[in-house]
């Protein structure tokens, strides 16, 4: 599997970071590629990058925040006006993205919510604990702390025999075991070095978690400024562009 960050930045720019989204493609095993959150800037990095939009099958979303779904109004208006998509684009989110992504249209672009286009958006919602298929990818989501007007979730995904878990933005809950266990490759929020900020992880709890966790790699996101200028040695820490195979 080859993923690669398109975006690893907190909601303010710190390290002039995009807002996150990691894309999934290049695999001889999956139709397609596909996206891990996509916030408000997402669709300028899918353009610094090189990636193909309308090979995106599917987004996942983690949470409700215009830093990991915000970017879904300008995907789909690139889709519809200037790469002239066909293929239906699956947008899977926690319980609230039917009614919050269409807000979000309005809000930007109003009429662009209803308007025609020559593809389908598809808006399906996860339970936490009910596991999610599609486009040859099995999604399962685990509830988080993380108040964003909706249900957060941390995601674990399965595809083409390998496993890439996302805790999303949470503080500490048991459930990032279940999440990240054994997975290939787990991207956790490392926000701060140790000062605990509510709602979010900071780096020494999440290493003091690590053993039970036991992923094969571990790439820490979503970092503030503090963790940007001292990233923990041993693990990959996340940059914009950045690929992964595993
Ligand atoms: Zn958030």
């Amino acid at each position: 599997m080859r993923l690669q960050v398109l975006g690893c930045g907190d909601a303010f720019g710190s390290g002039g970071r995009f807002h996150t989204c990691f894309h999934v493609d290049a695999s001889e095993d999956l139709p397609g590629g596909f996206l891990i959150d996509c916030g408000a800037s997402s669709l300028i990095a899918i353009r610094r990058f090189g990636v193909e939009p309308n090979r995106i099958h599917t987004v996942f979303l983690t949470h409700l925040h215009g830093d990991h779904f915000g970017g879904l109004p300008w995907l789909i208006l690139d889709g519809q006006l200037v790469s002239g998509r066909t293929q239906p684009l699956t947008v899977v989110g926690p319980p609230g993205t039917a009614e919050r992504l269409p807000a979000a249209m309005e809000v930007l672009f109003p009429g662009s919510s209803t308007a025609e286009r020559r593809f389908r958006v598809v808006v399906e919602e996860m339970e936490a604990g009910r596991p999610v298929e599609t486009g040859g990818v099995r999604a399962t989501a685990y509830a988080m702390r993380h108040p964003s007007g909706a249900p957060a979730h941390a995601l674990r995904i399965e595809a083409a025999g390998k496993v890439v878990s996302y805790t999303g933005d949470t503080e500490w809950v048991e459930d990032i075991v279940a999440v990240g266990h054994g997975a290939d490759l787990l991207i956790a929020e490392g926000y701060t070095v140790e000062r605990p900020v509510k709602f979010h992880l900071d780096w020494a709890t999440l290493k003091r978690h690590l053993p039970e966790i036991g992923p094969k790699r571990l790439m820490l996101t979503h970092m503030s400024p503090e963790m940007i200028a001292h990233p923990p040695d041993g693990y990959i820490a996340a940059e914009d562009g950045l690929v992964v195979t595993f």
